[in-house]
C-alpha cells in the first residue's frame, strides 16, 4: 500500500487536512505500507515557503513521520506536459484555439449546455493537421481531453460504488494556452509517477474523481483505490471555518493541547473503532484503524471533546513528562521571572512533580496546569476579591482567630495528609465549628483563591514553611481588614 497526503501550501495546515494526513498515515502503519508527502506548490501566487513549513512542523507535532518526500508538485511540470502531449499525439486530447470568453458567449448564444462541446466541434471542424500547423506557427490554444461516451465508475472505499454518466463530464482542459498543466492532470501524473495505489481524501474531492479516472485510463495507467473521507463541520452544522474558532493545528499546540490528545481526537472524526473506546493511543490507532468503519456523514468538530480528550492525556501523563511543558507554557506566558524568583520547588525538582502531579488531575489543557500552578509559585498569591468576599470579609476578626487557632493545630506534628486533616477536624470538633469554616478562609490564605485542590494536599505541595508564611501573611492582612475591604 502506498499512500500519500498532498497539500497545497496555500494556508497553514488545519484540522481538516491534518485528519486526511491522518487515516492515510495510519493505513501505512498498519499495513506496512509507505506515505508520501507531496506539496501541491503549483498555484504560485498563492503558495508560499513559510505555508509549507507550517505544514511540515504541524505534521512533525502530530507524530506524523512520512516515508518519502516532501515532493513538490512544481518539480513535476515537464511530466505533466509530456503527459498531455502524449494524449494529443494519441488522438485522446485534442487542440482549442478558442478564446475562452468568446467560447462561453457562442455557447450560451447558441444554447449549447457546455463550452467544451463547442470546442470539440470547432477542432473536429478544423482537423488534426490544420490544427498542428496553427500550433506550429505559434497560435496560443489548449489541450483538451476527449471524454470518451459511456459511463465512469468506482467501488469508493467510503461511499461504496460511485457512477458517473460521461455524457455529464466536460471535455476538460488539461494544459492551458499559457502551457501549465490543469491541477486534474498533474494531480494523476504524480499520483501514478508515485505509484500510489489508494488515494483517500476529503469528500469535496469526489468531482475530481471522474475526471482523473478518465485521464488515468486515457494515459492507460492503472487507476487507484479512491476513498473519500466525510466533511468536518462546526458544532452549527456548518462546514469548518474560522467562524468557529481556531482551525489550524499549531493554534491548538498553542493553546496546551497535546499532539496524542489530537491525533486521538482526530481519528475520532469520521471514524470510531467499532466498540466504546474512545481515549485510544498511537499504538492502539495503528492496530484498529480501517477504511471499513469510516463514515459518509459529515463529522462535528466539538471542541468540548477534544478539550475532555486533552484532559484524559493530560491527567495520564507522568509529572516528569508533564512538568517541562508547564514550564514552557509558565515562560509563553511571561510568568518565570516572577516564579522562579521565589523559594517555590524550581523546575525538575520533586517539590514542582509533586505540585504537577496535583493539579493535573482537574486540568483539561497544559495551560490550565500553569494558570492554577501559578499562585503556588510565587511568593504572595494574588487575592481573588470573590473569594475574599466570600470568606473573609463579613467577620474578619473571627476569621482571624480561627485561622491562627488552625495553623497553631495544624503545626503542631507530621506533616502529611491524614494527620493534617485529623488535626484539623479535631479542633473544629473542640472549637464547635464545621471544618468547612475552617478550611474556605485557610484556603484563601494559602492559594488566594476559593477553589483549589483538597487543602491537605494544598498544605502539604507547599510545605510547612511556605504555608506557614503564607498563613501569617493572611493573619496580617486580617488584622488590617480596611485594605482589603476597600
Ligand atoms: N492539494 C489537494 C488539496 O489540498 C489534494 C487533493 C488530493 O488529495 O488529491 O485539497
Amino acid at each position: 500500500m502506498r499512500v500519500r497526503f498532498p497539500p497545497s501550501p496555500t494556508g497553514y495546515l488545519h484540522v481538516g487536512g491534518a485528519r486526511t494526513a491522518l487515516f492515510n498515515w495510519l493505513l501505512a502503519r498498519r499495513s506496512g505500507g509507505t506515505f508520501v508527502l507531496r506539496i501541491e506548490d503549483t498555484d504560485r501566487a498563492r503558495s508560499s515557503e513559510e505555508h509549507t513549513r507550517a505544514i511540515l512542523d504541524g505534521m512533525r507535532w502530530l507524530g506524523l513521520d512520512w516515508d518519502e518526500g516532501p515532493t513538490f508538485q512544481s518539480d513535476g511540470v515537464e511530466r505533466h506536459r509530456a503527459d498531455a502531449r502524449r494524449l494529443l499525439a494519441e488522438g485522446k486530447a485534442y487542440r482549442d484555439f478558442s478564446d475562452p470568453a468568446e467560447l462561453r458567449a457562442e455557447a450560451v448564444a447558441r444554447g449549447i449546455g457546455h463550452p467544451s462541446t463547442l470546442a470539440r466541434a470547432r477542432a473536429d471542424a478544423l482537423g488534426v493537421d490544420e490544427a498542428g500547423r496553427r500550433a506550429e506557427a505559434g497560435e496560443p490554444h489548449a489541450l483538451r481531453l476527449r471524454v470518451p461516451p459511456g459511463e465512469t465508475a468506482w467501488d469508493d472505499l467510503v461511499h461504496g460504488r460511485m457512477r458517473f454518466d460521461n455524457a455529464d463530464i466536460d471535455d476538460l482542459v488539461i494544459l492551458r494556452s499559457d502551457g501549465s498543466p490543469i491541477y486534474n492532470l498533474a494531480v494523476v501524473s504524480d499520483d501514478a509517477f508515485q505509484a500510489i495505489t489508494h488515494v483517500v481524501r476529503g469528500d469535496d474531492h469526489l468531482s475530481n474523481t471522474p475526471k482523473q479516472i478518465l485521464l488515468y485510463e486515457a494515459l492507460g495507467l492503472p487507476v487507484p483505490v479512491f476513498g473519500h473521507v466525510p466533511m468536518i463541520l462546526g458544532p452549527d452544522g456548518k462546514r469548518l471555518s474560522k467562524r468557529h474558532g481556531a482551525t489550524a493545528v499549531a493554534d491548538y499546540a498553542a493553546q496546551g493541547i497535546l499532539p496524542e490528545a489530537m491525533m486521538n481526537f482526530l481519528a475520532l472524526l469520521g471514524w470510531n473503532p467499532g466498540d466504546e473506546r474512545e481515549k485510544m493511543g498511537r499504538d492502539e490507532l495503528i492496530a484498529s484503524f480501517g477504511m471499513e468503519r469510516v463514515q459518509k456523514k459529515s463529522a462535528v468538530f466539538d471542541t468540548e471533546k477534544l478539550g475532555w480528550m486533552n484532559g484524559q492525556y493530560v491527567a495520564a501523563m507522568p509529572a516528569s513528562q508533564l512538568g517541562p511543558l508547564v514550564v514552557a507554557r509558565l515562560e509563553a506566558q511571561g510568568l518565570e521571572a516572577e516564579v522562579w524568583a521565589s523559594d517555590a520547588p524550581g523546575p525538575g525538582t520533586a517539590g514542582f512533580r509533586a505540585l504537577v502531579d496535583l493539579l493535573k488531575v482537574r486540568a483539561r489543557t497544559v495551560d490550565d496546569i500553569a494558570v492554577q500552578a501559578h499562585p503556588y509559585l510565587v511568593d504572595r498569591p494574588t487575592l481573588d476579591p470573590a473569594a475574599v468576599a466570600k470568606h473573609w470579609a463579613k467577620d474578619p476578626q473571627t476569621v482571624r482567630d480561627r485561622l491562627q487557632g488552625t495553623f497553631a493545630a495544624l503545626e503542631d506534628g507530621e506533616w502529611e495528609i491524614d494527620a493534617l486533616e485529623a488535626r484539623l477536624r479535631a479542633y473544629g470538633e473542640a472549637e464547635g465549628v464545621g471544618a468547612g469554616r475552617l478550611i474556605h478562609p485557610l484556603r484563601v490564605a494559602l492559594t488566594g483563591s476559593a477553589r483549589s485542590p483538597g487543602i491537605f494536599d494544598v498544605l502539604v505541595v507547599l510545605g510547612r514553611e511556605r504555608s506557614r508564611g503564607r498563613v501569617l501573611d493572611a493573619l496580617d492582612r486580617l488584622a488590617a481588614p480596611d485594605v482589603f475591604l476597600s
